[in-house]
């Protein structure tokens, strides 16, 4: 990738069963903007609901066919696990992400068995993910060490973009915090725009912006006009792209772009990413949302 490209990665998360009607209409907001590749977070066993969708499967079909991407999202974003470790650990997973950090606390064994159940679900109707965003952005360090083990060519965390390598010392971790809104109170609908804003102006520089929507968001007219604004204002700057082709060019680019690579924390033993300090100096706890 050269020094000066721009790279726009629009996502939409929590696809399921449960969760479709909002996500349709988040796409048809997106969709009267631009029509750009969009990243589809799904979840295969959401919420342990029994619902399946025949509709839904075929709608991402037909948007696999149009150059859309289908990336693993946990399986069922509920984090299931005891409560344990300090006080941060249970603040972060029980007050802050309501429980949904699906891969924050597990052994390493049980992140592999739920991943394999994930892909074996992907598998199943055709689908190959090449990536893998935690459930609520949390990963812990079992689920990194499972990871490892995977073919995934990149993980994604609330800070920072992991173009994966088989080779660790080629691994690296861009910094891009997303931009994201808490729907779900009146005072994250208020304030979380203006956090986006922010978020926006402060990676104006930067080869790479998150715009990571979440099935709420369509439920309130004035964040689908602001999510409209900002598609334009950034489209007039960045190319459109899937995660997956970002990894490809971000893993290409052979030197760190603009001085925002770092070693990435995968292969630094006993690293929670998640639980990095830059998590948190450019996005406060009240404004973010539950996944
Ligand atoms: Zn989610």
């Amino acid at each position: 990738m050269s020094q000066t490209e721009q790279l726009l990665c629009v996502s939409i998360h929590d696809v399921a069963p449960a969760t479709w009607p909002d996500c349709l209409r988040l796409v048809q907001a997106i969709r009267a903007v631009a029509d750009i590749p969009l990243t589809w977070l799904v979840v295969p066993h959401y919420h342990f609901r029994p619902e399946r969708s025949p509709q839904m499967e075929a709608c991402l079909d037909v948007a696999r066919a149009r150059g859309d991407e289908l990336c693993l999202h946990g399986y069922s974003h509920l984090d299931t696990e005891a409560n344990g470790g300090g006080l941060r650990g249970r603040f972060l997973r029980n007050v802050y992400t309501r429980r949904e950090g699906e891969f924050a606390a597990l052994e390493e064994a049980e992140a592999r068995r739920r991943l394999e159940l994930g892909m074996a679900w992907f598998a199943e109707r055709g689908w190959t993910p090449e990536g893998f965003v935690p459930p609520a952005w949390l990963l812990g360090e079992g689920s990194w060490r499972a990871l490892r083990a995977t073919s995934f060519k990149y993980v994604t965390t609330f800070s920072h973009f992991h173009c994966l390598d088989s080779d660790p010392k080629r691994g690296k971790a861009v910094l891009s915090p997303s931009m994201v809104y808490a729907a779900r109170n009146r005072s994250g609908r208020i304030l979380s725009p203006r956090v986006a804003d922010a978020t926006a102006h402060m990676l104006a520089r930067r080869p790479l912006v998150r715009f990571s929507l979440h099935p709420p968001d369509a439920r309130y007219p004035e964040l689908v006009r602001h999510i409209q604004q900002v598609l334009e204002r950034l489209l007039a700057q960045r190319e459109a792209v899937t995660k997956i082709t970002c990894a490809h060019r971000l893993g290409a680019a052979s030197e760190p772009p603009a001085g925002l690579t770092s070693p990435t924390s995968r292969h630094a033993s006993g690293h929670t990413q998640n639980h990095s300090p830059d998590s948190y100096s450019v996005h406060s706890a009240g404004y973010r949302p539950s996944c």
